[in-house]
């Protein structure tokens, strides 16, 4: 429930309140009475003390009932915009923003503990022809299946990021290339090998990925994060549905030409 929503559903129960104390005071216990055929001084009398009573109760409930509401809208709003700005909205692992702080930590721990960390980039395979194929809800259930099985299939420690838009950015504490490359090849032959079966279509779905580590050479994240991407673009050229690892200095790019 939205935060405005929230606070109009606790002002519209105040007004309700409101209203039938209203109604009870000025109408319902003055008539009852008149029509018992009590005297009209007693009658002052008694609404006088019923109003006071009720409102004390009505203070009581009032307030407690305010703070305890404002207390649930506060802290499903805090969750939910926590969630935001965590989370992909998508796919349900970390987004972008909340990713390259982690990167930055592990980085940061990584070099302080002089241990291994390294990085994995993620691309699906062919995924325009998916969503040109099948359509764009297709899309977005493969790329939520994709990171699904990729959150499910690795360690708790390991992070999952979306870092683009068919592309994910996986960090790998205390982990070796080596040691990285056999789980996620492992992940990666367990997507292809299933189909993705969506409206009585079998949609093939694969994913290459590029892996490097942090070497002493490295004084910022982003020197491994290329490395990987330079790894996965090395996957994609030769063949695509594969895992490679990132070497020291290579980029295998061709340079950009305009002509
Ligand atoms: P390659 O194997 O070389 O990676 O080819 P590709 O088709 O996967 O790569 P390309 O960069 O040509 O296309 C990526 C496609 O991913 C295009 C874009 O519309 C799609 N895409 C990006 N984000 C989303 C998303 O959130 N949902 C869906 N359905 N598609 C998305
Ligand atoms: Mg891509
Ligand atoms: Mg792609």
């Amino acid at each position: 429930m939205g935060f405005k929503s929230a606070i109009n559903d606790l002002a519209k129960s105040l007004r309700r309140m409101i209203f039938v104390n209203m109604l009870v005071l000025t109408l319902i216990i003055p008539f009852v009475l008149l029509a018992l055929g009590v005297e009209t001084s007693k009658i002052a009398l008694i609404t006088a003390t019923s109003g006071f009573i009720l409102c004390a109760v009505n203070f009581l409930f009032i307030s407690n009932y305010c703070v305890r509401k404002t207390e649930d809208t506060l802290t499903s709003s805090y969750e939910s915009m926590q969630n935001d700005y965590l989370y992909d909205e998508l796919t349900q692992v970390y987004n972008r923003r909340a990713g390259l702080i982690r990167l930055n930590e592990e980085f940061a721990r990584a070099k302080r503990n002089n241990s291994t960390f390294s990085v994995a980039m993620v691309d699906a395979d062919y995924f325009k022809k998916i969503n040109d194929t099948y359509g764009h809800i297709a899309g977005d259930n493969i790329l939520t299946h994709i990171a699904a099985t990729l959150r499910a299939g690795l360690r708790e420690c390991d992070v999952v990021i979306r870092y683009g838009g068919e592309e994910f950015l996986i960090l790998l504490p205390e982990t070796s290339s080596k040691t990285a490359a056999m789980p996620l090849d492992r992940l990666r032959s367990r997507l292809s090998k299933n189909k993705y079966a969506y409206q009585g279509y079998q949609i093939p779905v694969s994913i290459s990925i590029g892996i490097a580590t942090i070497s002493a050479l490295d004084d910022d994240p982003i020197q491994v994060v290329q490395r990987a991407d330079n790894a996965l673009y090395t996957a994609k050229k030769t063949g695509r549905n594969r895992v490679v690892y990132g070497q020291q200095n290579q980029d295998l790019r061709p340079a950009l030409s305009h002509a």
